[in-house]
């Protein structure tokens, strides 16, 4: 595998600073980096609202969000994007993979056997062969426009908003402060964990000939000025960039054996704090599906329920994050609070499922109805009788079987069996309380942390099936079907 990016060093801007939604923290946890994540930043920051120096309001999102048996992680955690993305670097090093700096995709064409790819980078061109290729190139994605994957929304040039990394003087770093001003504009300040910088956001004024002056310390220092006459001053920036309203989906994730993932596929407001959040989830549906598929010897047509399970999901995002940032204007034109109001239980991303999916097979008697876990919902934590928790269990790129009940311990023999490759199973003979079963059923998790199958605790064969199904899938192939047609996609 290689990953490669063009940028020379890897950037230092604090990005998605809030932050880390708890489903992401949990796809943090399954990695094994969560400790390094949440010392990195802060799960515990008050929303400070002024009207110029005078504090309205202070709120803390996410105060009475305890941990629960199901849910270990209720709370966002902030830290800065860069940081993430550093943490997330290193265990991909320490296995053999560095991220390439300074390699661009200048092209690529592709086969029904394979894409080539060209680079340009340190040592000069290169082609590439490889069975899979990925864009995870951002919004104005590469890989996106050369296969001629709509990006379908809309784009807002009207507004325009500053953000950057600086350092403040004059504010104590306790809280993000917030100033939804409707005359003097929108600043806000939030202090970075672990660093003496703060991002800082603010509305943009365009100059007398009605263009905005690109961001610079001088626009931001007069924007905090104008919206919070305070003696706040600001200094050595290390990031400043501009950002417009931007609502856009791609209509596609696949084209033949190319995909796209992240702001490639997606970009939308930042309100309810989604963006990263559902990239690192795009990406985390995709890998073991890849793995499957390359290592395994799995059909491709497994990678067909990438787009099949994560566009509804980009829709989804698109969705929120505007009803978010409605929420947000509806506050604070009512004076009632501020950024707050776009953090709700959705948000969180904990309910999201995939229970539309050609992958999730309800296979119990009364399952896909009322009560319990349902297969394409997100398998929820529970403590073991051992002292160890579920999410223990499932951590790693493994599929798991679980016996919920006593009467499950034939069929788990029967799977175990086959001997199926990295399957790891588990019996519990008491049926965990966050499982929500009234009888005792055999529940198969994805790597992802999905439930793939739902069944009876003495069906066994129903498994077995779902494995064999998860080698040749028959999903309904959408996305463009270059490879399938055996056409040849060329890209110059
Ligand atoms: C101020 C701000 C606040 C935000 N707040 C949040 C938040 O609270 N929560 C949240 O979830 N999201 C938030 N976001 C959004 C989040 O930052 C993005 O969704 C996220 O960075 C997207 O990640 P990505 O990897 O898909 O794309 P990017 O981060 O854009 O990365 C794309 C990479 O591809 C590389 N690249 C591009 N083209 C090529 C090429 N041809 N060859 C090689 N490399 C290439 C680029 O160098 C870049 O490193 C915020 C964004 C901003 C700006």
């Amino acid at each position: 595998m290689r990953i490669i990016d063009r940028q020379q060093e890897f950037t230092t801007a604090s990005r998605a600073k809030a932050g880390v939604q708890p489903r992401t923290l949990e796809v943090f946890d399954d990695f094994g980096v969560i400790d390094r994540m949440l010392k990195a930043g802060t799960q515990r920051l008050p929303f400070r609202r002024l009207l110029l120096d005078q504090v309205i309001s202070e709120v803390v999102p996410y105060e009475d969000k305890e941990p629960r048996p199901d849910a270990p992680y209720r709370r966002m955690l902030y830290v800065r994007q860069n940081d993430v993305e550093q943490i997330l670097r290193d265990p991909l090093g320490e296995s053999g993979c560095e991220v390439e700096r300074g390699t661009t995709l200048t092209g690529f064409t592709q086969t029904d056997a394979s894409v080539v790819a060209k680079l340009e980078g340190p040592a000069g061109t290169e082609e590439v062969e490889v069975e899979y290729m990925v864009g995870c190139d951002g919004g104005a994605s590469f890989v996106r426009k050369r296969l001629g994957i709509k990006f379908q929304g809309a784009t807002d040039e009207s507004q325009k908003m500053y953000v950057g990394d600086v350092e403040v003087e004059g504010l104590p770093d306790d809280a993000w402060y917030q100033w939804y001003d409707l005359q003097r504009g929108l600043l806000l300040l939030c202090p970075l964990s672990g660093s003496r910088e703060w991002q800082i956001q603010a509305s943009a004024s365009p100059g007398p000939d009605g263009v905005f002056p690109p961001p610079s310390l001088e626009a931001l220092q007069a924007a905090v000025d104008r919206v919070s006459g305070m003696d706040i001053k600001l200094s050595n920036p290390t990031w400043l960039s501009v950002t417009k309203k931007n609502v856009r989906m791609a209509d596609s994730l696949r084209s033949g054996r190319v995909l796209i993932a992240g702001d490639a596929a997606h970009v939308h407001p930042f309100a309810g704090a989604l963006g990263a959040n559902t990239g690192v989830q795009d990406a985390y549906n995709l890998g073991w599906k890849l793995a499957r598929v390359i290592r395994d010897g799995a059909d491709q047509s497994l990678l067909y329920t990438f787009q099949e399970e994560r566009l509804p999901i980009a829709e989804w995002t698109l969705r929120t994050s505007l009803s978010s940032a409605d929420k947000i204007a509806q506050a604070v034109i009512g004076g009632t609070g501020g950024a707050e109001k776009g953090l709700t239980e959705e948000t969180n991303q904990l309910g999201l499922n995939y229970r539309d999916s050609s992958l999730s097979w309800n296979r119990a008697a009364g399952a896909g109805e009322a009560s319990g876990v349902r297969a394409g919902d997100r398998a929820p934590d529970s403590p073991l009788p051992d002292g160890t928790r579920l999410f223990d269990v499932f951590r790693g790129p493994h599929t798991t079987l679980l016996g919920l009940g006593a009467d499950c311990r034939e069929a788990v023999a029967h799977v175990q069996s086959a001997a199926v490759t990295g399957l790891r199973t588990l019996e519990i003979a008491e049926r965990p309380e966050t499982y929500g079963y009234t009888e005792d059923t055999l529940v198969l998790v994805r790597p992802d942390g999905y439930v793939g199958l739902v069944a009876a605790g003495d069906d066994g064969a129903a498994v077995l099936a779902y494995l064999d199904f998860l080698q040749t899938p028959q999903a309904p192939q959408t996305g463009r079907a270059a490879v399938a047609a055996g056409e040849e996609v060329s890209t110059p």
